[in-house]
This record gives structure tokens, C-alpha cells and sequence, in this order.
């Protein structure tokens, strides 16, 4: 049976998710890079690092090769959009021993996991994740303006990649 603290707990989310923001007491989350790398490999399978034009043009620049070069060889079209490639294995083209090789410029879906809006749905979709994501439950706290401030990113970056 639950205890005193976890049903206020319960309760509270529950309000929250009513209220359309379950999140707001905040997440916890610390991604454990360079420990962990599972979103970038292919240990999921088949997946897509959707990338708009600027975002292809700033990885280029940082490669040092002419944008068609880099398109032709790590980027595939998808329907109408774009996404980067993956090695035959499935991991991201840039995912090295030690990371992203293309850190600093890597495209806005990589930075805005995993506050994503099909996984901060609702708390049930957030756990499921924390099963794959070992950084999910971490110890930083993201307020909730943040975790908002992600997700508007996110669908930004959606919507300009043409995916949404
Ligand atoms: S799965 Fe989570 S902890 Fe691992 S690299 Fe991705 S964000 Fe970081
Ligand atoms: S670009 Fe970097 S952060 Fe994004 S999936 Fe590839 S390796 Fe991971």
C-alpha cells in the first residue's frame, strides 16, 4: 500500500498532468556521456538525426568540407526531410570511442534530448525512457521553465526540419 508521501505524490502528479505540465516540480536528469552513449548508437536499431540546412552548413564548416561533399557523404534524405547517416551498425556517422565527434555543433535533436515532446507526454512515457536513457533520474534538477524552454527548442527544430 502506498505510504503517506507517495500518494501526495501520486496526487501531485497527477494535478500536474491535468494541469497540462506534470513536470512542474521539475526532472531529474544528467546525461552520462562520455560513460554512456546509447541514444547516439545504434543499440535501438535504425534511427534518424533529422538536420536542417544551417545545421548542415555549421558541421561542414566545422569538418572543413564543402557543404555538398558533407551532404553526399553523411546526410540521407528521409521523405522530405534529412537526417544524418549511421554506420552499418546503426550508430550516428559521428559517434566515436569518446562521443559526438561533431559536439558543439550537433543538431538541435541531440540537444534537446530527451525532453522531447513524445516522451514528456505524460510520466509514463518519461519512465518508459529512463529505461533506455541511464541519465533520466540523475542528480540534476531541471526546473520546469527549463524542460519548457528544451521542448520549444525541440519543436522548433521539428518544425524546421520539416518533420512536424
Ligand atoms: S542515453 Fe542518456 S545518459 Fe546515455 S548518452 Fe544518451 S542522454 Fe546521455
Ligand atoms: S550527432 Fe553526435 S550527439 Fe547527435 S546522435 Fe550523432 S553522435 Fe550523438
Amino acid at each position: 500500500m502506498a505510504d503517506g508521501k507517495s500518494k501526495a505524490e501520486a496526487a501531485r502528479l497527477l494535478r500536474d498532468k491535468r494541469a497540462g505540465r506534470w513536470y512542474e516540480a521539475g526532472l531529474n536528469f544528467r546525461c552520462q556521456a562520455p560513460g554512456c552513449s546509447d541514444c547516439c548508437s545504434g543499440k535501438r536499431g535504425e534511427g534518424y538525426v533529422w538536420l536542417t540546412a544551417d545545421e548542415m552548413q555549421a558541421i561542414a564548416d566545422f569538418l572543413g568540407l564543402e557543404f555538398d561533399k558533407f551532404t553526399r557523404k553523411y546526410v540521407r534524405q528521409v521523405d522530405y526531410a534529412f537526417s544524418l547517416t549511421e554506420k552499418p551498425n546503426n550508430d550516428c556517422i559521428f559517434l566515436k570511442d569518446d562521443g559526438c565527434s561533431i559536439y558543439p555543433v550537433r543538431p538541435t535533436q541531440c540537444r534537446t534530448y530527451p525532453f522531447w515532446p513524445n516522451i514528456m507526454r505524460a510520466p509514463e512515457t518519461w519512465a518508459k525512457e529512463a529505461q533506455q536513457c541511464p541519465g533520466i533520474g540523475a542528480d540534476t534538477h531541471v526546473d520546469a521553465d527549463e524542460i519548457e524552454n528544451q521542448l520549444e527548442q525541440d519543436l522548433e527544430g521539428r518544425r524546421r526540419t520539416g518533420i512536424q
